[in-house]
């Protein structure tokens, strides 16, 4: 049996950042990845046999990884911002909003919603800001308590975000339904809920999509998901980790102060400390407990285009798609989807968003398809649950794809699927992922985009973290066994948070450890 000082148990971005860490800081680290490839679900791949486009398959835009990570590993990653925040088609005309808000967002407020909603826009928008300038700085240190967060926040606001479903300071703050539906999409991204769900967890959702970075911008990664996996590898292999692929954790023995890792093939490591990337309930499955599976709530499309349709508003497609366009997502249809998907039925309209890569970094199309006017469409479903999928409802992987293009559709004044390329055997250039697909294509049970629920970033009042791990959210049951990804306690999205925060546990328990 090998001996090492840590393994990592899955090569998603989070373990990667870990591995970095910790190899960078003179520990023997071990990766193993059970697949072929190292990034989990930030990965880039030519899903369309013959047609040269480099699609962001599973995440595909990127606000919480913090600044601090991207300077410290010294990632060569280039974050790109887009001009356009978001538009919504709403009948023959629509909402959009810039990035930063200028004359075109004030005219499209005063055209639709009007000039107070605008007032009461800009002020919520200005209240999330005060309040991500105070969380993210904490999302690379151990948790804060929710009482210090409180203060500094504002006990209203902290009330209307923390407290309360997110439903009622939407409702509250904006009276257009557009506006408010635009709203609570953050909330549900991933996130099968109501706006006024009593456990909160849009309410997480939402804070995880306002926060990142202190300004909660979602960028655009240059050269695609694939090239923040790569610079990752990087910089863990230039650490001096090892990366091992295709070798899949079968089993976990805890012993006294070690734990046995079992691969497939019956290889076997003594690791000092295991790393958890990959999702709780598998790291439950490989202890040998019992573990609900986590249910995801959403399909993802991944689409290349010869040219970007025309929208019914007369809107020019470069800005229209060059932000987060949101189709069928007006407060009441969410409302009404919800509880479609609840009762077991296809949402109709589906709500989606969509979003075109390569009108902010076109470097993943080929030139001389980008140069034709090719472009990716991602589209992501919101309230298609994994169980419509599953035996009860039946719901298939075409019905999904019919809804989410006739979503699209209704905003376009032409045929979609006019404009879609074909592959080498001339099918339309569409691939549908539904939860199922993601659990089986990216090992995320249930298809959970974020590995399960999200938690709260800080102590919940009366909380005493005793031990380095519950001081950086990173415990499990089995102190010599952390979890380091997506399901820690600030984990979900592509931030790294997850890998970053189980390093620092990692370091501070050898460095207490070494000072007694
Ligand atoms: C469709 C989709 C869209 C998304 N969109 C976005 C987005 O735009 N922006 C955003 O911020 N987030 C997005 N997310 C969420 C984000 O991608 C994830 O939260 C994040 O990538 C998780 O990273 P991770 O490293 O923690 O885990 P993962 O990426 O899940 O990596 C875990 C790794 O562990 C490996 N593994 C599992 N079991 C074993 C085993 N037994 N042995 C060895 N290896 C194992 C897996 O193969 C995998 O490589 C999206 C996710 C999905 C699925």
């Amino acid at each position: 049996m090998t001996e090492t000082d840590v393994v990592v148990v899955g090569g998603g971005h989070n373990g990667l950042v870990a591995a970095a860490y910790l190899a960078g800081s003179g520990l023997d680290v071990t990766v193993l990845e059970a697949g072929p490839r190292f990034g989990g679900a930030v990965a880039s791949a030519q899903i369309f046999d013959g047609v040269d486009v480099s699609l962001s398959r599973f995440s595909y835009l990127v606000s919480l990884l913090p600044q601090q990570i991207v300077d410290e590993l010294e990632l060569d990653l280039e974050l790109r911002s887009r001009r356009i925040a978001s538009y919504t088609p709403v009948a023959d005309s629509g909402l959009l909003i810039e990035r930063q808000p200028g004359r075109a967002t004030r005219d499209s407020f005063v055209a639709g919603p009007g000039p107070a909603a605008y007032g009461a826009w800009l002020g919520l928008e200005a209240d999330l800001q005060r309040f991500a300038r105070v969380v993210s700085p904490t999302l690379t240190k151990p948790l804060p308590t929710a009482g210090e967060l409180r203060t500094q926040v504002g006990g209203g606001l902290w009330d209307d975000l923390v407290a309360r479903p997110i439903g009622e300071l939407i409702e509250h703050s904006v009276t257009d339904d557009t506006l408010r539906g635009i709203l609570l999409t953050d909330a549900l991204i991933g996130t099968f809920a109501s706006a006024h769900e009593t456990d909160l967890r849009q309410n997480r959702c939402f804070l995880y999509h306002v926060i990142g970075n202190g300004t909660g911008e979602w960028k655009v990664p240059v050269g695609g998901m694939g090239a923040v996996a790569a610079a990752l590898e990087t910089a863990a292999r230039s650490a001096g980790a090892e990366l091992r692929s295709g070798a899949e954790v079968t089993g976990l023995e805890p012993l006294a102060d070690r734990t046995v890792v079992r691969l497939a093939g019956g290889e076997m490591i003594d690791a000092g400390t295991v790393l958890a990337n990959c999702a709780p309930a598998t790291l439950a499955r490989l202890l040998g407990q019992r573990a609900g599976q986590p249910e995801g709530a959403q399909i993802k499309i991944n689409i290349v285009l010869t040219r970007l349709p025309a929208f019914r508003s007369g809107m020019d497609p470069t800005i229209g798609f060059g932000g987060t366009l949101h189709l069928n997502q007006g407060y009441q249809q969410l409302k009404r989807a919800y509880l479609d998907a609840s009762a077991g039925r296809m949402p109709d309209p589906l709500p989606c968003e969509s979003y075109c890569h390569s009108l902010t970094d076109p470097s993943i199309v080929a030139p001389d398809l980008a140069a034709q006017g090719f472009h990716t469409l991602t589209i992501f479903g919101l309230h298609t649950p994994a169980r419509l999928f599953a035996d009860d409802y039946h719901v298939t992987r075409d019905q999904a794809r019919d809804a989410a293009l006739a979503s699209v559709q209704s905003a376009l004044a032409e045929p979609l699927t006019d404009c879609i390329a074909r592959d080498s055997r001339g099918e339309l250039c569409i691939e549908v992922m539904t939860p199922q697909d993601v659990e089986r294509e990216a090992r995320m049970p249930g298809g959970q985009i974020f590995h399960g629920d999200l938690d709260w970033p800080w102590l919940a009042e009366g909380e005493r973290p005793e031990t380095p791990a519950e001081r950086w959210g990173v415990a499990t049951d089995r102190p010599g066994i952390l979890l380091c990804g997506s399901g820690s306690r600030r984990g979900g999205a592509v931030s790294g948070l997850g890998g970053h925060n189980a390093a620092m546990a990692v370091l501070e328990e050898r460095t207490s450890f070494a000072t007694l």
